[in-house]
C-alpha cells in the first residue's frame, strides 16, 4: 500500500446521523460485489456509492455503474482537490469514494453503503466513528482462490497480488463491528440484511 505524495485521504469530521453509513470490506473475490447487487435488488432504497478507480474496466463493467474509470493523473488531481472521502492504492491501482455524493445522500437520510478495501475502511472509521463496519470472510483460503479464478476476469499477476493482499486483510477482520462468512450465499445475504435493518 502506497500513499500519494499529495493530500492523503484525510479524515474529516463530517459526522452523519448514527448508522447511516455502512462499510463493507473483505478480500477480493470473497463475493462483496455479488452480495451488494443482491442487497440492492432487495432494497433499492439503499444508496450504493460508485467509486472512482484507475483500474481498467473488466469485460461487462460500465462506467458510472460499477466504477468511474479515470486516469492516474486525473485521480491525483481529484485527491489534491479533496474530492474523496477516502482513497487508497490497491494492487497497483487507486480507488476512492466521491465525497459530495456520499455526504448528500447521508444528509437526505439514506442508508449509504461503501464497498471498499481495508485502508479505506480504516479512514472511514476514523472520520465516521458511528459507521457500521462489516467484514466478509471466505469459508477458506482455497475457496477464495477458486472464486477469484472462477470469475476469470483478472490477469495472473492481478490474481497473485490480490491473494497476497487477502492474507493481510483477513488478519484485520477483528477490527470490524461484524464478521460474516460468505459460505452459503443466501445465509450471508440474510446476515448482512439483518445487520443493516436491525
Ligand atoms: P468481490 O466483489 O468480493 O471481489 P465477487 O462478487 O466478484 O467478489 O465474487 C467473486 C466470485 O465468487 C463470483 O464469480 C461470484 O459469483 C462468486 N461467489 C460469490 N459468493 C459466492 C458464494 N457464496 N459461493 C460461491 N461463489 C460465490
Ligand atoms: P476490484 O478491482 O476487484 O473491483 O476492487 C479491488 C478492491 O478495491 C476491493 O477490495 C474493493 O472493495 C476496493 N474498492 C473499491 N472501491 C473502493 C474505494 O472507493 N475505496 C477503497 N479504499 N477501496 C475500494
Amino acid at each position: 500500500m502506497q500513499v500519494l505524495p499529495l493530500q492523503s485521504g484525510a479524515p474529516t469530521k463530517e459526522c452523519p446521523p448514527h448508522g447511516r453509513l455502512i462499510v463493507l470490506t473483505g478480500p477480493s473475490g470473497v463475493g462483496k460485489g455479488t452480495l451488494m447487487q443482491a442487497l440492492l435488488q432487495r432494497h433499492p432504497e439503499l444508496y450504493y456509492s460508485v467509486s472512482v478507480t484507475t483500474r481498467s474496466p473488466r469485460p461487462g463493467e460500465i462506467s458510472g455503474k460499477n466504477y468511474y474509470f479515470i486516469s492516474r493523473d486525473k485521480f491525483e488531481q481529484l485527491v489534491a482537490q479533496g474530492e474523496f472521502l477516502e482513497w487508497a492504492e490497491f494492487a497497483g491501482n487507486y480507488y476512492g469514494t466521491p465525497r459530495e455524493a456520499v455526504l448528500d445522500h447521508i444528509r437526505s437520510g439514506k442508508l449509504v453503503v461503501l464497498e471498499i478495501e481495508l485502508e479505506g475502511a480504516r479512514q472511514i472509521r476514523t472520520s465516521f466513528p458511528s459507521a457500521l463496519s462489516i467484514f466478509i470472510l471466505p469459508p477458506s483460503f482455497p475457496e477464495l482462490e477458486n472464486r477469484i479464478r472462477g470469475r476469470a476476469q483478472d490477469s495472473e499477476e492481478a490474481i497473485a497480488r490480490r491473494l497476497h493482499r487477502a492474507q493481510e486483510e483477513i488478519k484485520a477482520a477483528d477490527e470490524f463491528d461484524l464478521q460474516i462468512v460468505n459460505d452459503d450465499f443466501e445465509t450471508a445475504l440474510n446476515h448482512i440484511e439483518a445487520a443493516l435493518f436491525a
